[in-house]
């Protein structure tokens, strides 16, 4: 495995294998890895010779300074459990490699970015967008590989690709979640004692709004459900519960208006704000 920090060795290296043929598989993440992101590198190098993990915490698609202060940062665990699943290649650069003048650009994604995780994090999808964009130009990736778990980002990134015409192929992966069916997350690790154990209420409200939906209660009558069934958790607390359609992200009132739905749900165990959600069909 080939751990490069900066991007002019990367780009040599990958350059050589492209001329030999190799497709390319890009896996951006930012660290802290679980098997979650290892189900993404596992999905690449079945479809690529190789393999590229990019670990990078991105602080232009944090809202919270307090947020981007305690990501956790484990790059040498990391390194150990990427070379362990056989990825070809880390790209891991410091601020300074991906910034090295201050940024001015700003993306912005429409009603895309105006719902949900947008309404919530300001400027999260602008810092997103420019960064992936980024790796994309660095990597040249044959295919890239992104997690169920951020959907919203999954669509951001889809309307990145089509409008910059980017000449590569977008993959969504299902989401892993924990034995009791929290979705795997990085920020997982700083959940503690009961926090950790309320922390799948998220997983719960989407299965009964999910049930109750499939039975035909209203949109709003589940909404009310999922608002009460969190309260119930102490130390969880909701910050939106939406259903909208898999594509444009338009906000349901009515789930036969979308031909496929999806229920995505946001909130805080303590001050870690995690995220879930679970298409209707
Ligand atoms: P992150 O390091 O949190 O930015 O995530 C990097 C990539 O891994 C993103 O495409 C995420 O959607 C994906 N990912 C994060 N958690 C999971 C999970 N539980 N299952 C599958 N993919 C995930």
């Amino acid at each position: 495995m080939e751990i490069f920090k900066q991007i002019a060795p990367l780009k040599a290296h990958l350059h050589a294998l492209k001329q030999a043929g190799k497709s390319v598989g890009l896996v951006p993440t930012m660290g802290a890895l679980h098997a979650g992101h290892l189900t993404l590198i596992e999905a690449s190098k079945k479809q690529n010779q190789i393999t590229v993990c990019s670990i990078f915490v991105n602080p232009t698609q944090f809202n919270n300074p307090v947020d981007l202060q305690k990501y956790p940062r484990t790059l040498d665990k990391d390194t150990i459990l990427l070379e362990k699943v056989e990825c070809d290649v880390i790209f891991c650069p410091d601020n300074l490699e991906m910034y090295p003048d201050s940024s001015l650009l700003k993306l912005n994604f429409g009603h895309l970015d105006a719902v949900m995780e947008g309404k919530f994090r300001p400027g999260h999808f602008s810092g997103v967008g420019l960064v992936v964009g980024k790796l994309f130009n660095i990597v040249e990736p044959d295919h890239a590989y992104f997690g169920q778990k951020d959907w919203q980002q999954f669509a951001v990134i889809s309307q990145l690709v089509r409008e910059l015409k980017f000449n590569l192929t977008l993959h969504s992966v299902p989401i892993a979640r924990e034995r009791d069916g929290l979705a795997m997350s990085s920020r997982n690790l700083r959940l503690q004692g009961e926090q950790r154990t309320n922390a799948i209420a998220f997983y719960h409200a989407l299965l009964t709004a999910k049930d109750n939906l499939k039975r035909g209660e209203s949109i709003d009558q589940v909404k009310k459900m999922v608002a009460a069934k969190i309260r119930e958790y102490a130390g969880i607390t909701l910050e939106y519960f939406e259903v909208a359609d898999s594509k444009n992200l338009n906000l349901l009132e009515r789930v036969k208006d979308s031909d496929h739905p999806i229920l995505c749900i946001a909130g805080f165990a303590g001050d870690v704000r995690l995220i879930d959600n679970m298409f209707l069909d």
